[in-house]
């Protein structure tokens, strides 16, 4: 295990020894079994199999969770912490599906890197490459782990080839593997001229690693067949020639990855991965606000959330707001501004996801997450300071890309609906907008699938049946400029004005063809299909 903190920096040694990263994978390649061996070999739980165990322990108390365990795939976003060595690894979950994409592009706002899991015998699928292409949005460190080296696998060349071409990134070997399949022995690691042989028998141990010193060593004859042992020299010398060498400063920019070869289920290769993230990082990074940037060592705490989840428990009806720490110690008490209603909030019980328990908080540092337990005041992009009006920014909502309207069973329930819409728009579950005519309300989701999840919350939480029905409009878009002239403009298009949770103004259509005619006769009006949450 990594002992000392091997990167020299200049933050405080509390802050840089933070790794705050996500895992992103196609539904499948391995993301739970890999957070599930992070934690084992992180000491946060004893015995592999907890983390399933007590997820399914969680999902049984709604249905709405039930859907999630039937379909297969995870809805809600947390976080996870645990200490490798003398580091403190921020796990922060994605959720997988790609109907959620907009809550992981939040989600991804809070990591400093990210770990793309393959499946070695399927390489690059749709939802790696989506959830990629949001990484490098913000040019966030990858680092890459090849799983399910124990199956037949395809040629690690190819792999390579693969990811350099489908992702346009520049791939090194950190590790290369011996044989595949039923003949995968382990891997040579190319960074520390080691062999780590896999165990078959104990799935739960950490592979054996040998040292050696060059590929010529004897000391490999005894370990790997002839057949195998060729082939390895053959292959490295190749990788060597071909592939380029680790560049920690382009690793860092997002423009090169380190790959290392594994078997999550077997926990092959997972310590080592684990020592990349260590020894690579990054550590906690800037994080983007105005009027200024926000430096993690600072002396001074500030955080901006990006999630928030409601009815984690549906006794109580809380609201947790997961905050990144972009700098200082945070130390629980401590009364912090809230940026937006420039009120005082004391943070008196924030929790930490150690594992998958929730713990009350004590102290965090910046590139930590905490959960901060709140009756609706905390909403995504909201920033929390010591007093500074600083607001993080780049974290952004979308226009919604379907929009049905909504009507409760009940009409005598009105209200109640009203109260469960704004409770999910304020959750960044669903865009909800009050057309300026009519009495319903018109709802907007990026996936499909968002609409039965809705329904079903709506049920579960509210006790209140829906139904979502076709609108008349399909495209939301909203509306800036100053005051007179979108004054002027709203007049002018009543009918499709709406209001969003916040009250600002929307413009609903069902043609590209009104947009732009828009853009022509208002040339002061402008509509836009992002909006920075604040
Ligand atoms: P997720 O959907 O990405 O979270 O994937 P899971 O971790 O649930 O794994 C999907 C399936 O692949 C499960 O049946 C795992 O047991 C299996 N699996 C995970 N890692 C490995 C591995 O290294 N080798 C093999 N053979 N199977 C694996």
């Amino acid at each position: 295990m990594t002992e000392q903190l091997s990167i020299k920096s200049d933050l405080p040694k509390e802050i840089a020894r933070r790794r705050t990263f996500a895992i992103i994978s196609h539904p499948d390649a391995g993301k739970t079994t890999l957070t599930e061996k992070f934690l084992l070999f992180g000491g946060a739980i004893q015995m592999a199999g907890q983390v399933r165990a007590k997820g399914e322990a969680r999902r049984t108390r709604s249905d709405f969770m039930q859907m999630e365990k039937d379909r297969g795939i995870s809805v809600s976003a947390s976080a996870m912490s645990f200490d490798f060595g003398p580091y403190r690894f921020n796990l922060v979950d994605t959720p997988g599906h790609s109907d959620f994409s907009e809550d992981t592009y939040r989600t991804l706002t809070a990591v400093d890197a990210a770990v793309m899991v393959i499946d070695g015998a399927k390489g690059i699928e749709s939802q790696t490459q989506k959830l990629f292409e949001v990484c490098r949005m913000r040019d966030l460190p990858i680092l890459t782990f090849c799983n399910k080296m124990d199956r037949e696998s395809r040629d690690t060349f190819d792999i390579i080839d693969e990811i350099q071409e489908n992702l346009a990134i520049d791939v090194t070997p950190a590790s290369w593997p011996i044989g595949m399949g039923r003949d995968f022995l382990g891997c040579y690691d190319m960074l520390r001229d080691r062999l780590e042989l896999m165990d078959r028998a104990d799935r739960n141990k950490v592979a054996e690693s040998i040292e050696i010193n060059g590929l010529d060593d004897p000391l490999l004859e005894e370990h790997v067949p002839a057949d195998l042992l060729e082939k390895l020299r053959e292959e490295v010398e190749m990788a060597r020639e071909l592939l380029p060498s680790l560049d920690h400063q382009a690793m860092l920019e997002g423009t090169m990855t380190p790959i290392w070869f594994g078997s999550a289920i077997n926990s092959f290769g997972v310590k080592e991965l684990m020592d990349g993230i260590a020894n690579y990082g990054p550590e906690p990074q800037p994080q983007s606000a105005s009027p200024r940037p926000v430096a993690p060592d600072e002396k001074k705490v500030a955080g901006f959330v990006f999630k928030v989840q409601a009815n984690m428990d549906p006794k109580h009806r809380d609201r947790v707001a997961f905050v990144r720490l972009a700098s200082g110690h945070f130390k629980r008490g401590m009364k912090l501004t809230h940026v937006r209603s420039k009120k005082p909030m004391a943070i008196s019980n924030p929790v930490l996801f150690l594992a998958s328990d929730r713990e009350l908080a004590e102290e965090a540092w910046a590139g930590d997450i905490i959960g901060i337990p709140n009756h609706g005041q905390l909403r995504i992009g909201d920033t929390l300071t010591e007093g500074e009006q600083i607001r993080a920014t780049g974290i952004p909502s979308f226009a919604p890309e379907l929009l049905q309207g909504v009507r409760s069973g009940d009409p005598l329930k009105g209200k109640h609906l009203e109260k469960a819409l704004m409770q999910f728009a304020e959750e960044g579950a669903a865009k909800v907008f009050k057309p300026t005519f009519g009495s319903g309300f018109i709802v907007g989701v990026v996936g499909a699938l968002q609409f039965e999840v809705l329904a079903s919350r709506i049920e579960m939480e509210y006790g209140l049946p829906v139904r979502f029905e076709p609108s008349q409009f399909t495209s939301a878009r909203w509306v800036a400029g100053e005051k007179t002239a979108v004054d002027k403009f709203e007049a002018a298009n009543k009918q499709h004005i709406a209001r969003d949770h916040d009250g600002d103004i929307v413009y609903l259509t069902r043609l590209q063809w009104d947009i732009d005619r828009i853009e022509r006769d208002y040339p002061d009006v402008k509509l836009t299909a992002t909006k920075e949450m604040m």
